[in-house]
């Protein structure tokens, strides 16, 4: 037995009542099932998408038609939407992403057929209770991905599927049946054809999961295709004394160690990949990677659009990447720079986690040393937040209005004036009192 919400037993009373079948189908009976509450239920019908539209419109629901080209309403009841979906058998599928057509069919089996994992192709209702024809509840029990049918067929269709199956596996912690597992590696490369932003959200999710390393490791050469610049990383040797690892197996350690935050795991995922392209060996046979900051910083930029993250997004990882590897000093002249140029405190934290999973992939000898340091900034921060100490320009206590009082002219002289005041305050020179800034720009007007 399930327990439905009220609304979602509504719908599908009215549809029976109407003469058609209608389940709650795919994540959310998977959820439901797992224990957890779905986050929103799907129903299924026999009932054509205008005829759906006319009988719920009848009994005064608003009904969205957004999704009708696909089969999909969405019925709304007590402020929240609900999607009701007519069984869809899909078309050819000739570009590996989208059918070339939808169309309907009375057959629920149909319906589940087409649906991506066994987990995902189980229906419900009161009635009837679970459908479940190709062995879903069993592959819950037993924590297996596993396609619908014939796996190859099933990535030739829709190649985003092959990343489906990952993130699934890494959000569930479940393992992938050997064939699925064997398809997938077998048609790696369909997933060319399927766009950045579907590719970037599969892999947002699995990176913020728990088994995002795990999962990384094992799935190297899938995840090498939707990022190309990994594969250089992959068992690239560093030779130096500091680091333990390969580049790779550094970069799946470093995310292991890092807190459960998207762009803190981004960063560590970029930040050494312009490594194998910055090495040198030195007289002694060990390896330097001068630069590589800059040139990972430059490489995670083009992937990342490459992904269609927005700019925001691309700017809020690159520049992690850039700073990565800066030695931060333990001064509060230091650190408020440092929020300056990295724009607050939220970012310079995501720079220590960064930071502290770096060093914890590095050799052991100086990893209490170096997390110490970054402790002792994290420290440092915290101070200067709670003192309110001003780091940007905003921050001081006067404004180019105070500076015109005093006879600067309209222009660019005030901003270069605001920014020498920042300067001082920030070294500690001069106090962020009124008094003090209006004296030292008084006596240093042109
Ligand atoms: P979640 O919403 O938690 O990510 P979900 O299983 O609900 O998981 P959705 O993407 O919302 O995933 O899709 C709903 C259902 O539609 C799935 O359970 C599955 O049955 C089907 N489905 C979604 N995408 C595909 C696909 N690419 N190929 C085949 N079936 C799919
Ligand atoms: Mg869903």
């Amino acid at each position: 037995m399930l327990q439905l919400p009220a609304n979602v037993e509504f719908i599908l009373n009215m549809l029976n009542e109407s003469g058609y079948e209608a389940y709650v189908v795919g994540g959310c009976v998977r959820d439901a099932l797992r224990g957890q509450q779905p986050h929103d239920w799907d129903v299924c019908t026999s009932c054509l998408p205008e005829e759906a539209v006319e009988l719920f419109e009848a009994l005064g629901y608003p009904v969205l038609k957004t999704g009708l080209k696909h089969g999909t309403i969405t019925i709304l009841m007590d402020g929240e939407g609900y999607e009701v979906t007519t069984f869809r058998t899909d078309g050819d599928y000739s570009d590996h992403r989208r059918p070339d057509a939808v169309h309907y069919t009375e057959s629920l089996l149909e319906d589940l057929s087409r649906r991506d994992f066994t987990i995902n192709a189980m229906a419900y209702n009161p009635v009837l209770g679970f459908v479940d024809y190709y062995g879903g509840q069993a592959d819950l029990e037993q924590r297996v991905i596993r396609c619908v049918g014939d796996p190859g067929q099933r990535f030739n269709e829709d190649a985003l599927r092959i990343l489906r199956a990952l993130r699934f596996s890494a959000v569930f912690g479940y393992g992938i049946d050997p064939a699925t597992e064997n398809s997938i590696r077998l048609n790696k490369l369909l997933l060319h054809e399927i766009s950045g932003e579907r590719i970037r959200d599969e892999l947002c999710k699995i990176l913020v999961t728990e088994n995002s390393a795990r999962l990384l490791r094992r799935y190297a050469d899938i995840f090498s295709v939707v990022i190309p610049e990994m594969e250089a990383c992959i068992g690239f040797r560093q030779n130096n004394p500091y680091h333990l690892y390969d580049v790779w197996e550094h970069t799946l350690c470093a995310l292991e160690e890092s807190p459960n935050d998207l762009w803190v795991r981004l960063t560590l995922l970029f930040h050494d990949i312009g490594k194998p392209l910055c090495y040198t060996e030195d007289e002694n046979g060990v390896g330097h990677f001068y630069g590589h900051p800059a040139v990972s910083e430059q490489m995670t930029r083009a992937r990342m659009r490459a992904l269609r993250f927005s700019n925001r997004e691309i700017d809020t990882v690159s520049q992690l990447v850039r700073h990565h590897d800066d030695d931060v000093q333990l001064s509060t002249a230091y650190a408020r720079k440092l929020l300056n140029r990295l724009g607050g405190f939220e970012q310079a934290r995501r720079l220590i986690d960064v930071k502290k999973a770096d060093v914890s992939a590095q050799d052991h000898a100086l990893y209490h040393q170096r997390t110490d340091k970054l402790c002792s900034f994290g420290l440092i921060l915290r101070k200067i937040e709670a003192d309110s100490l001003a780091f940007t320009i905003k921050d001081l206590t006067i404004d180019g209005h105070d500076l015109m009082g005093i006879g600067y002219e309209a222009g660019p002289g005030i901003g270069q004036m605001l920014k020498r005041l920042l300067d001082e305050v920030i070294s500690g020179d001069l106090p962020n009192t009124k008094a003090a800034l209006i004296a030292y720009a008084a006596k240093h007007k042109e």
